[in-house]
């Protein structure tokens, strides 16, 4: 695997076999983002968690996050983390709707910042034989769209909906990207613990796995939790808010736009709707932090 960090640099690297380290449960079946199933064990841990009901609606989120402390990576806290933001998306889309502002703030502040693609998202609509390539262009147009197209990709290929089979595999992977940056403070950007979907979930704890054999900070974005949390199991406390500057909305929604195969594919029904896609047109976004090491929220 060749990881090339240069400065100024768009790369991508695929990597293929990586070394697969099953431990997890093995019925973790999902069609990518599109109905996410959750193994029996990890749903009933977190079922309390979920919403029985119809999403709650932006409004009461709203309402729930008033009270979140305002963060941004220019605050005393984040100067330490100069060059090394990694931010691991489960799917190509994920790092836009969760951190695009924040993917838009460091590039147009020339801060280093690195994705990880832990998957191409293909098996979002099987319907569609190319669909890995497709996602792989929309992302890099959004990325394009942020200012952030000089950013290297790292594509780690994993296969979509099955995350969980290759988590060790993938700590292991995002440890290794981490200490070929160790000369900087890094901090490491992933899906919420608990987001709702098998591939979110099993990156997170990928992301909380290798944070502490790291020491780095974690925050965490939630994506499916918009939808399927009950408000009151959701971790406002450790809920940060960025406030986005309206050049930074603007870049963001561009960037969406650009995941035409989930908004408007063309056969089946889009991942991400209108009533999906609210939740990331707020003015700030949420990041969740994570203390390196504990495996409770
Ligand atoms: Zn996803």
């Amino acid at each position: 695997m060749l990881l090339d960090f240069g400065p100024g640099m768009f790369c991508v690297v695929v990597v293929r076999d990586l070394k697969l380290m099953t431990s997890m449960v093995a019925d973790r079946t999902c069609d990518g983002d599109q109905q996410p199933r959750h193994s029996s064990e990890a749903a009933t841990a977190k079922r309390s968690s979920f919403s029985s009901g119809p999403p709650h609606s932006e409004s009461a989120w709203l309402g729930a996050l008033q009270g979140a402390r305002h963060w941004s990576p220019q605050s005393p806290k984040a100067s330490a983390v100069r060059s090394g933001w990694v931010v691991v998306a489960p799917h190509p889309d994920d790092e836009t709707l969760g951190a695009g502002g924040l993917i838009a703030r460091l590039a147009r502040r020339g801060e280093p910042i690195r994705q990880v693609l832990v998957t191409a998202g293909e098996a979002a609509e099987v319907a569609i034989s190319d669909l890995a390539e497709r996602r792989r262009v929309e992302h890099r147009n959004a990325m394009t769209a942020l200012g952030a197209g000089h950013v290297p990709v790292i594509d780690l290929n994993l296969p979509d909906g099955r995350v969980a089979e290759h988590e060790n595999g993938l700590t292991e992977q995002l440890v290794e990207i981490g200490r070929a940056l160790s000369k900087y403070p890094l901090a490491l950007i992933g899906p919420l613990a608990h987001d709702g979907h098998p591939d979110h979930e099993a990156t997170a704890r990928a992301c909380r796995a290798a944070s502490a054999r790291l020491g780095c900070p974690l925050l965490e974005y939630p994506i499916w939790a918009w939808e399927r949390f009950e408000i009151d199991a959701f971790p406002v406390a450790r809920a940060q808010k960025l406030m986005l500057l309206s050049s930074e909305r603007t870049r963001k929604a561009r960037a969406v736009a650009c995941f035409k195969t989930q908004i408007s594919p063309p056969v089946g029904p889009a991942v991400l709707p209108p009533a999906v896609l609210k939740r990331f047109a707020r003015s700030f976004e949420t990041f969740v932090a994570h203390r390196p090491g504990s495996l409770v929220p």
